[in-house]
């Protein structure tokens, strides 16, 4: 689960994390109204969305006086604002953040994940802060340092002093960067993050080492044990079909190709979206409706799949282990009957009463194209929504 940069900065301050002062706010005159509680002589005004890349965007403005804070909130709020993470289709800003602005003197990076690699946490840690790590990752690989922390005894200071000195971090700021990438590591093992990423971490003229920005990502099967945090969740930075999905319980990610697919299985489901792309077409969701799909459940899931203007067609993909064929058959006619499906829609079923599945679907009445396999099943939705 994401959050916004002001909630970050918010949960960062917490565990002593430097940030700057600042403050929330959903309209015009609430940015006036923090502009002037900051009472600094400079004050960026910044949107909130669920991406980054917003100061290349316009995303990001320096305010000199209270008129162009407010000349700025307006400007921004309700504005689609288009960034290299957002897709074409942008997001529209509903929040700012109102914060004090900052002397800049360098800009650094640091960003903590979980490395799949090692099965550790890694601390990162660049000189060319404020830009695309990923680009620095491409053209620079060396000016990444990466530490590995040992969960048992977590981030050492030995390790935060060195990737300090690595990063350049002047000498007189080593101990405050070290307190700082402390509080950092401390913030993400608590809070059960798969990312905190700042970029920048900067020094500033008055010798502070501050975060400017801030992600946080949340590992989402750890979300029951931090109420906190899952009150910070914005419903309207998610897909709405994925939340509709989720109070199903069933595991939907949307995707922007033509082809729903009910699968039941997330392996099966993964292996359905790759042999669509192999015959030449494109997945428009994944979707696992998991091992004990009922009637009520496909029904929910077709629904959400058709709500997708994009879908053209429907594959559905079900093997019988847990679940019976014919019950899932009983399920999909009586969806397609209910909803009024008017998009082919091709059925591949195997495994327990496989037979009677079958006769279900094709004594129903309906447009419904039986498959033989999944091969089989793949070409014939990928032809059919040609
Ligand atoms: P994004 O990563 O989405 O572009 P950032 O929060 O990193 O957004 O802001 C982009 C740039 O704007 C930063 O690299 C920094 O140079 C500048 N900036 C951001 N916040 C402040 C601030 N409080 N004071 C001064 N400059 C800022
Ligand atoms: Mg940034």
């Amino acid at each position: 689960m994401n959050i916004h940069e002001y909630q970050g900065k918010e949960v960062l301050r917490q565990y002593g994390v430097n940030v700057p002062r600042g403050k929330v706010a959903f309209t015009v005159d609430e940015a006036v109204s923090a502009a002037k509680e900051l009472g600094s002589s400079v004050t960026v005004v910044k949107a909130q969305i669920h991406a980054g890349g917003r100061g290349k965007a316009g995303g990001v403005n320096i305010a000199k006086s209270v008129e162009d804070v407010a000349s700025y909130a307006k400007e921004l709020l309700g504005k689609v604002l288009v960034t290299h993470q957002t897709g074409p289709e942008g997001k529209e800003v509903k929040r700012l953040l109102i914060e004090e602005g900052c002397d800049i003197k360098k800009e650094y990076y640091i960003g903590v994940v979980v490395d799949r690699g090692t099965g550790r946490v890694v601390m990162m840690g660049s000189e060319e802060g404020g830009m695309d790590i990923e680009e620095v990752a491409a053209h620079s690989p060396e000016k990444i340092i990466k530490v590995v922390v040992d969960p048992a005894v977590g981030l050492q200071m030995y390790q935060a002093r060195q990737l300090a000195y690595d990063i350049k971090i002047p000498g007189e700021l080593i101990n405050k960067a070290v307190k700082f990438m402390l509080a950092l590591y401390k913030a993400f093992e608590e809070k059960d993050c798969s990312i905190a990423e700042i970029n920048p971490l900067v020094v500033t003229g008055a010798g502070d080492v501050m975060a400017l920005d801030a992600k946080l990502n949340f590992d989402s099967n750890a979300l029951f044990r931090h109420k906190d945090i899952v009150e910070l969740r914005d419903l309207d930075e998610e897909d709405a079909k994925e939340i509709q999905a989720s109070k199903f319980d069933l595991s939907y990610i949307a995707l922007d190709g033509n082809i729903g697919c009910m699968v039941n299985g997330a392996g099966l489901a993964m292996a359905t979206m790759d042999i669509i792309k192999y015959f030449g077409g494109s997945p428009a969701n994944f979707l696992d409706v998991g091992g004990g799909a009922t009637k009520e459940k496909v029904t929910e899931a077709f629904k959400i799949i058709l709500s997708d203007p994009n879908v053209k067609g429907i594959f559905v993909n079900i093997f019988g282990g847990i679940m019976k064929c014919d019950i899932i058959a009983e399920g999909v006619v009586a969806a397609a009957r209910e909803l009024g499906l008017d998009r082919p829609l091709v059925v591949r079923l195997e495994g327990t009463n496989v037979a009677r599945g079958k006769e279900i679907l094709n004594g129903s009445g309906l447009n419904i194209v039986a498959a033989d396999s999944m091969s089989d099943g793949a070409q014939k939705i990928v032809s059919l929504v040609k």
